[in-house]
């Protein structure tokens, strides 16, 4: 049985103050059924929402890490950086930082090794672009992301990896893809990972959707067999709405 995980993306959004008064919120609020739930603030308020949740049963992400430990690295930040601040996730791969700052495969990739040794668990985005769908070629894209991006790494390296499956066009644009579209991808994705790295490992990856999740759509996407949970956007900067995906995700894994 595998436990939902839900995650905040809270991107470049939310003052200080208006991050730790999220942050209070979900944390004196505790999930009814079982779901795992995260929030991924911008880099510099991640102590302050560390301080903020405490022990509770909110856990800490980065939306982003380097793959080098130290260094001349201007403006980056190692895994041991966000391990020290309290971090437990980080996203690896968004469609943002793939498509708006460059990303490569190989970057993915490298940023992957480097969070599995260090023991931060990778949240690891993959997903097509709408011209990609439309010309029938979404498996073929998710499958050479997820073959780049896990390249050289073990079903025992991988042990703590989650993977969020977020079709760009979904993205921050109020267009979600339907359950079947959602559950068709999670089960590709599944049994490339069952191919690639043995039936037991690939049965227990959580496999997250995200793109436009929502109070309203949250229920629905998470009852297919293959969503374990979802990495949102724009719907985990408001606490109740947020907190009603979490319900969603807790009474699916109850
Ligand atoms: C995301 O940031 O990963 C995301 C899915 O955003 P949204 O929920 O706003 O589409």
């Amino acid at each position: 049985m595998r436990i939902p995980f839900v995650a905040g993306n809270w991107k470049m959004n939310l003052t200080r103050t208006e991050a730790v008064a999220l942050a209070k919120k979900l944390a004196e609020t505790p999930p009814t059924g079982s779901v795992e739930v995260a929030v991924c603030p911008a880099f510099v308020y991640l102590l302050p929402v560390a301080q903020t949740i405490g022990n509770s049963h909110v856990r800490l992400g980065a939306q982003d890490v380097y793959f080098q430990a130290k260094g001349a690295f201007t403006g980056e930040i190692s895994c041991g950086m966000l391990l020290d601040v309290g971090c437990e996730y980080a996203i690896i791969g968004h469609s943002e930082r793939r498509h708006v700052i460059g990303e490569s495969d190989e970057l993915v990739n490298a940023k992957l090794k480097a969070t599995v040794a260090s023991g931060l668990k990778p949240i690891l985005c993959v997903g097509e672009k709408m011209e990609q769908r439309d010309a029938g070629k979404t498996k073929q894209v998710v499958k050479d992301q997820l073959q780049k991006g896990l390249a050289g790494l073990s079903a025992d390296d991988l042990s703590l990896l989650v993977i969020a499956y977020e079709p760009v066009w979904a993205i921050g644009t109020g267009r979600t893809a339907t359950p079947d579209q959602a559950q068709e991808v999670h089960d590709m994705i599944r049994s490339w990972l069952g191919e690639n790295f043995g039936k037991d490992f690939a049965r227990q990856v959580r496999i997250q959707y995200g793109g436009s999740v929502t109070a309203a759509n949250a229920a629905d996407l998470m009852a297919q067999k293959d969503v374990d949970g979802a990495l949102v956007g724009g719907a985990s900067l408001k606490a109740d709405e947020f907190l009603k995906i979490i319900d969603a995700a807790g009474r699916a894994g109850s």
